[in-house]
């Protein structure tokens, strides 16, 4: 009954049009956020998420300028924590992970729009000090599609004798638990990652941060390591979200920061993430991945813009993500008030 239900739903809430769903999936604000934007290749992210072209993010950003009023993280803040009333359909915007286009591409853009943006940084590749993995991982995938007569060379490291598809399907799901064997098939199939980062530079520096900041940008945190929080004890995950804000904090001198959850915060107990920010005024509003789903009034929910909505892992313009955010969320409301009325 409760499959066939979603499937009713699902189906109905994709005929609603996109401007209407405002009118009953109310929300004071919408959130976005974006990874990477630039117009060269990005081989250390585009195996991990579709890397987006300038021209359509600024197709997004004039989508959004004409039917919204962007607001700074000041702004949200002031109208979560105390009330404080948002313009109406305001929008924030905001970037993961701190990759260095984020000064070099997407600032001078956001400049010339006048637009507030969030960077929310891995504090440990500031700097370029490390490597994510999964940089790493996207590293190998390119030489494996570059030269897929590598892959014989990978020889007993994966479980068993895989295609090129199963390959990468296997590299994919490699976690930083894994890195020892990540670090392995990077030798085998000669990526140098740290050549590549002594020489590309993929992360933000200090100084880049600190003159965003001055720019009148805010910067938030990332975790530490970005390990997934869900898989970690209670005093692990309240160090990576205390540490990274305080790392942050020293660099920018901002009294708050906010922070955003790698992967998602999916399984995260509310209760410790309410004594967290209880404990350590200087954490922010805390930033997740579930569209424009409602949360804790601390709990900003983000509408991932690069999101690939089909198998073909493909860029989507803006406005039928959204129309898929609202989709996901209405059905979820819905869902919820069936459960409700049963009980
Ligand atoms: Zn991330």
């Amino acid at each position: 009954m409760k499959k066939i239900l979603t499937w009713l739903l699902e189906r109905l809430a994709r005929l609603i049009p996109l401007w209407l769903y405002p009118l009953f999936v109310r929300r004071a604000s919408i959130d976005f956020f974006y990874h990477a934007v630039s117009d060269e290749p990005m081989e250390h992210a585009r195996h991990l998420y579709p890397v987006v072209p300038v021209a359509q993010f600024e197709e997004a950003l004039l989508f959004l300028k004409e039917r919204y009023q962007f607001i700074s993280y000041a702004r949200l803040h002031a109208a979560r924590i105390s009330g404080e009333a948002l313009p109406a359909n305001a929008v924030h915007l905001s970037f993961d992970d701190g990759f260095q286009e984020c000064f070099s591409v997407v600032r001078p853009i956001l400049m010339d729009y006048s637009i507030p943006c969030t960077f929310f940084l891995t504090t440990d590749w500031i700097d370029n000090r490390a490597m994510f993995y999964r940089n790493k991982i996207s590293l190998c995938i390119d030489r494996l599609r570059a030269d897929p007569s590598t892959l014989p060379r990978l020889g007993s490291l994966t479980p068993g004798d895989l295609t090129l598809e199963a390959t990468i399907g296997w590299l994919k799901e490699l976690r930083l638990p894994d890195e020892d064997v990540i670090n392995q098939v990077c030798r085998q199939l000669a990526v140098d990652w740290e050549k590549f980062l002594c020489e590309s530079q993929p992360y933000l520096t200090t100084s880049q941060v600190q003159q965003m900041t001055a720019e009148g940008f805010t910067i938030g945190a990332h975790t530490k390591t970005h390990r997934k929080l869900r898989d970690l004890s209670d005093a692990e995950i309240e160090e990576e979200i205390v540490e990274s804000c305080r790392e942050v904090q020293g660099i920018t001198g901002q009294e708050i920061v906010p922070f955003s959850f790698p992967h998602s915060a999916f399984g995260i107990d509310r209760g410790l993430l309410f004594s967290i920010r209880v404990r350590y005024p200087f954490v922010g509003l805390l930033f997740d991945t579930k569209g424009v789903r409602k949360d804790d009034s601390f709990m900003v929910n983000r509408v991932w813009a690069e999101r690939p909505l089909t198998p073909e892992r493909v860029l989507h313009p803006l406005p039928q993500v959204l129309h898929n955010a609202y989709q996901e969320a209405w059905v979820d409301e819905v869902m919820g008030l069936a459960r409700r009325i049963k009980t």
